[in-house]
């Protein structure tokens, strides 16, 4: 008698941990710092160490908070404000500038569990974007605010204001007047983003960018367009996208991938790899994106030389990668 209630409970036991092993409570985050031109040749060591001193950096902030089970939204404006606040990226300080020479800032975050969602777009003073995007889903009705009325609104919110010189680096005003100089058509582009599944299975993306290098005044990109550069919905996956925007609005990008997800049946894997390197590719429209499914498959697809970007995993080491590895 008492032999089989060991058995029966050893049994009781490995079925305890295997459930735990599914993929339900454990936590997968992904960040990215933008696809472009980034080539070994052109980045030195020093350059690839920092970036991925950063992108550690954003990993870690995001991870923190899924670790003691915190949410998916959490996490990855965590993961987002990091990338932002670093002059590396462009998105928040380090943003490319518009053709008149200034910065406009766009963001976006969605929850999967919920389908809420919030953006801003053309911001000039917002130190963190995401924030103001997170603040337009979480206490207004609106989905998306867009230039004097988001200004306004992230200042009712209390969210940090800065003079507009803070989003100045040398690196990307030279390369605004390299472009402006040599009329050259296309600059530095680049985006951050993170998406993350959490321990209670929640999915959640958000995307933020300074946009293309010598844009026209007002033009938005992909990026705070929900559908386009972000999305996630806890029955498929969670989506950031980085890339030549305005074909990443037009092939509704983000929500392709959750819909091939869900009325194809395909995997994360097989549809994020179509979208990028078989459908924009024959567009001609380069980019990249980074994707996880409500499993925690991971999916990192992009068309260009190289994309920033990084994997943490429950207990495993953290993953930075730049080029075709
Ligand atoms: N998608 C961004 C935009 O078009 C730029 C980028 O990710 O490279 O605004």
């Amino acid at each position: 008698m008492m032999k089989h209630f060991f058995s029966f409970f050893f049994l009781f036991l490995t079925l305890i941990s295997f459930g735990q092993n599914d993929g339900q409570n454990t936590y997968t985050l992904v960040i990215h710092g933008g696809a472009g031109s980034i080539m070994r040749a052109r980045l030195t060591e020093e350059r690839q160490q920092a970036y991925t001193q950063e992108l550690k950096h954003a990993l870690d902030a995001g991870t923190q908070i899924l670790a003691r089970g915190g949410s998916a939204l959490d996490a990855v404006v965590a993961a987002v404000k990091v990338m932002e606040d670093s002059p590396l990226f462009n998105a928040g300080k380090g943003a490319v500038f518009t053709a008149e020479g200034r910065n406009e800032l766009d963001a976006s975050i969605m929850d999967g569990k919920t389908g809420k969602a919030g953006a801003v777009a053309g911001l000039r003073t917002v130190r963190n974007p995401i924030e103001a995007a997170r603040r337009v889903m979480d206490s207004t009705k609106h989905v998306m605010l867009a230039g004097q009325g988001a200004e306004e609104f992230a200042r009712s919110q209390h969210l940090e204001i800065v003079d507009p010189s803070y989003f100045y680096t040398d690196e990307s005003w030279q390369e605004y007047l390299k472009v402006k100089e040599n009329n050259e058509k296309d600059g530095r582009k680049g985006t951050v983003g993170a998406v993350a599944l959490d321990k209670n299975g929640n999915l959640a993306a958000a995307t933020s960018t300074g946009g293309m290098v010598f844009k026209r005044y007002g033009r938005v990109g992909d990026s705070p367009v929900i559908g386009a550069g972000t999305y996630a919905n806890n029955q498929s996956c969670a989506v950031s996208c980085t890339g030549h925007g305005e074909f990443f609005i037009r092939n509704a990008v983000a929500y392709d991938l959750a819909a091939r997800m869900s009325y194809l049946g395909e995997s994360l894997e097989k549809a994020a790899d179509y979208i990028i390197n078989d459908k924009l590719k024959k567009q001609g429209a380069m980019g990249g994106l980074i994707a996880v499914d409500k499993d925690g498959n991971v999916a990192m697809p992009f068309n260009s030389p190289g994309m920033f970007r990084g994997v943490a995993k429950e207990g495993k080491p953290f993953q930075v990668l730049m080029f075709r590895e």
